[in-house]
């Protein structure tokens, strides 16, 4: 309903989360203390560019404000592909996003809001949202890892996240030493050629000749299927070389694992663990592997928690 009183002071502030994917975007309201007090989700047009995109996402974003009579202030955007988080653009994007690279996302949310805006790389903003308030919080040293259509990577470290000159620290998914398949990247031998879920359904029709997805693969697995049991073990091999690499170079003590290949968690948790206790880092320390508890939010949490973080300390009162 419109046309109540505008907003007053006391009443209460949000933080918006925006979580823009290749077929779903997510829209949540966090308090500031991030919990989550109202979201949707809708499809992404991807095919109709940049413009429309975010458009989307801030109609939706406007009726959960209407609805709920919160005050909003701030927004966060978690999006596909290489951004540039300072100028909160969008640099690189995949071939299903029409208009997309290049696209200022933060100028065009601030433009239609009138609140402060931040982008950030959506596995980067899903490991915010786990160390913030998902299964890592309050974890200081962290490898995030998503295994979904691709591998993304993120590094917490002293309990912030690590971007790197490039936005790129973490990028875990497309480092070599992991075979000599060719990746999606125009590299080879990356983790993703093993890990991913494309990956994982791509080595099965390999060994079989059957097309499979990366879910009916670890069907097969629990059913004993020798080659879907092959299969997983090589990602999950792969994942926790990864793991101890990541350990060795930045002293990581836990790795939370999400995307849509983790559904398979109780199947390829004891494949990851048996690889890494049969090469324990050096520090004696073994590295503690958990899965991600925000699910399909974590991206637009992780994404409020970037614009409670940027804005906290400008708002006397908030902690
Ligand atoms: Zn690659």
């Amino acid at each position: 309903m419109s046309g109540g009183p505008p907003p007053c002071p006391s009443t209460p502030e949000v933080f918006a989360g925006i979580d823009i994917g290749g077929t779903t975007t997510q829209v949540v309201l966090c308090t500031a203390d991030l919990t989550v007090v109202g979201g949707s989700e809708v499809p992404t047009p991807a095919a109709r560019g940049g413009g429309a995109m975010v458009g989307t996402a801030l109609d939706v974003l406007r009726r959960l404000l209407d609805e709920a009579g919160f005050r909003l202030a701030g927004v966060g955007v978690g999006a596909a592909g290489v951004v540039d988080a300072r100028a909160g653009r969008v640099l690189v994007a995949s071939d299903s996003f029409h208009d997309w690279a290049g696209f200022p996302v933060t100028a065009t949310v601030e433009g239609a809001l009138g609140v402060p805006a931040f982008l950030d790389n959506d596995v980067n903003a899903f490991l915010r949202g786990e160390a913030t308030k998902g299964a890592v919080a309050g974890v200081s040293h962290v490898l995030g890892m998503t295994l979904g259509t691709g591998v993304g990577g993120a590094l917490w470290v002293d309990g912030t996240l690590l971007e790197g000159p490039h936005g790129a620290a973490g990028e875990i998914g497309h480092i070599p030493g992991f075979g000599d398949l060719p990746c999606t990247c125009g590299g080879r031998g990356h983790l993703e050629t093993l890990a991913s879920g494309r990956s994982i359904g791509a080595r099965y029709a390999e060994r079989t000749g059957r097309h499979r997805t990366a879910r009916e693969v670890a069907e097969a697995a629990v059913r004993d299927d020798a080659d879907a049991v092959a299969v997983f073990e090589a990602a999950g091999t792969a994942v926790a070389r990864a793991l101890l690499v990541t350990a060795g170079l930045m002293d990581v003590t836990t790795a939370v694992i999400g995307g849509g290949v983790s559904r398979a968690w109780p199947l390829l948790a004891p494949l990851i663990r048996a690889a890494l206790a049969a090469e324990p880092p050096v520090s004696g320390h073994p590295i503690r592997l958990v899965r991600a508890r925000l699910g399909s939010r974590a991206v637009a949490v992780g994404a409020a928690s970037r614009a409670r973080g940027e804005l906290g300390a400008a708002v006397p009162g908030r902690a």
